[in-house]
């Protein structure tokens, strides 16, 4: 992509709306625009991001058996009466009219949606166990929606939902997708800390939020020391499809959030910290299977409630997450998992028409080896392209000038690092490749 072309409105300024440094650098990085309070457009350099992270997920959900769908953002409340939560869902839930006057909402979470699709197709235990899962726009009308796409009103979510014969199964499909978080946020380069959690309204009895540790995080956790050394990870790299550590064998350190805080369970050298909620795991058994009718022919012949639980990913956070947790004062420093592009290429001398001929090469040598680049073709000054490129934070800049050129190497440098390399002009595309 040629910078002279895309649409990347960068700010010098800090804005004035903003509080926290993921927010500013949202802003700052022409990544999003708010539209309304707590719902945001998506410009070009985010959403390639927000697609990043979206396609991780998804990887991982798939690779832990679960199937993708996609339910609508827009529901008839009928089945939230028949659940109980219309009422207790209160003003967070936005409710809609439609033009005969039938009571919808903006689906703020799906366990209603995904029981009632479940009990009208799933007859047999023998179609159990089951997961289904989509990534797709909620809606909640947060009191308080602050801190850019943190807490929005609208954001995207993956969630999963697991369908069990017993609740033996129910808490090895829980058990899965506990690993499969691991996975997904060793993924995304980040350090989620799985904590003991409240099941909140969603109800129930099994649950773990994963909490990836900020100063500006909303939420309050206590956690033991080992965690500030240990990688509670697995190695997405390395891992085998067959490990199966235990949910026990992650919370062996304490770590739990204000809810579920209990001093008498805690080390004398706890911490207490702050942390931004990633993701939310529950097991609920038949709360909503039970009331809803969502039963299966069990082995005997006889009807039995299935035993779910949810599981969900705050997908939109996660890009405001990733930043809170990787930034220096220059800007964004993407990990590349998630980077917009791979490399960021500069031409130090847009007017010198050599140069800017052998960075033209280069971009479309680099692009097809399949490496994203983003081309700083404009013809500014040397200085203001570096301090973009460390601003929007892409993982690599390669830097072409004039006196590289006569030379025939560029300067390569690690955003993270802050090292730089001079390299030759014919191997640099190989390296990136690498
Ligand atoms: P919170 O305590 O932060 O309000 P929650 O417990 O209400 O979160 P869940 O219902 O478990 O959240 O939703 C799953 C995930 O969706 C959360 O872990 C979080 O990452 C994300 N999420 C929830 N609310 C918001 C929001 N208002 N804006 C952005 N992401 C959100
Ligand atoms: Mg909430």
């Amino acid at each position: 992509m040629r910078l002279s072309s895309y649409f990347l409105p960068t700010l010098k300024e800090t804005p004035a709306e903003a509080q926290i440094t993921s927010h500013i650098l949202m802003l700052r990085a022409g990544m999003v625009r708010q539209g309304a309070a707590g719902i945001y457009s998506w410009l070009p350099l985010g959403l390639r991001v927000l697609k990043k992270i979206e396609n991780i997920v998804r990887e991982e959900q798939n690779r832990a058996g679960a199937q993708e769908i996609l339910m609508p953002t827009i529901q008839s409340s009928d089945l939230w009466q028949e659940s109980g939560r219309y009422e207790d869902y209160g003003k967070e839930m936005l409710r809609i009219e439609d033009r005969h006057g039938r009571a919808m909402l903006f689906g703020p979470t799906n366990e209603e949606m995904i029981t009632d699709i479940f009990r009208r197709e799933v007859k047999s235990y023998r179609d159990l166990p089951l997961n289904l899962y989509h990534i797709q726009w909620k809606f909640r009308d947060e009191v308080r929606p602050r801190f850019g796409v943190m807490r929005g009103r609208e954001f995207l979510m993956k969630d999963a939902y697991s369908f069990d014969l017993s609740a033996e199964d129910g808490v090895k499909s829980y058990n899965a997708m506990f690993v499969s978080y691991l996975r997904t946020f060793a993924r995304l380069g980040l350090k989620a800390i799985p904590m003991r959690a409240d099941t909140g309204p969603i109800g129930g009895d099994l649950s773990h939020e994963f909490i990836i540790l900020a100063n500006t995080g909303e939420s309050e956790v206590f956690y033991d020391p080992a965690f500030e050394t240990m990688d509670p990870m697995v190695d997405a790299g390395t891992a085998k499809d067959d490990l199966q550590p235990t949910v026990d064998a992650w919370t062996a350190p304490y770590a739990a959030t204000e809810e579920m805080h209990d001093a008498t369970l805690a080390p004398d050298n706890l911490i207490t910290g702050r942390g931004i909620e990633v993701g939310h795991i529950f097991f609920f058994g038949d709360k909503y299977s039970a009331p809803m009718g969502a039963t299966v022919q069990g082995p005997d012949g006889k009807p039995v409630a299935v035993q779910m639980g949810s599981y969900g990913v705050g997908v939109s956070r996660l890009v405001g997450g990733i930043i809170e947790a990787c930034h220096d004062e220059n800007g964004i420093v993407w990990p590349e998992p998630v980077a917009p592009f791979k490399v960021g290429l500069i031409n130090l001398s847009a007017k010198d028409q050599s140069v800017t001929d052998a960075c033209d090469k280069l971009y479309s040598d680099l692009d097809s080896a399949g490496i994203e680049v983003l081309y700083d073709d404009r013809n500014e000054r040397a200085g203001a392209k570096f301090a973009n490129m460390d601003l929007i934070g892409l993982p690599w800049q390669i830097a072409l000038g004039k006196r590289g050129f006569e030379k025939g190497m560029v300067e390569l440098k690690n955003r993270k690092t802050g090292e730089r390399w001079d390299v030759s002009l014919d191997d640099i595309v190989s390296q990136m490749k690498g």
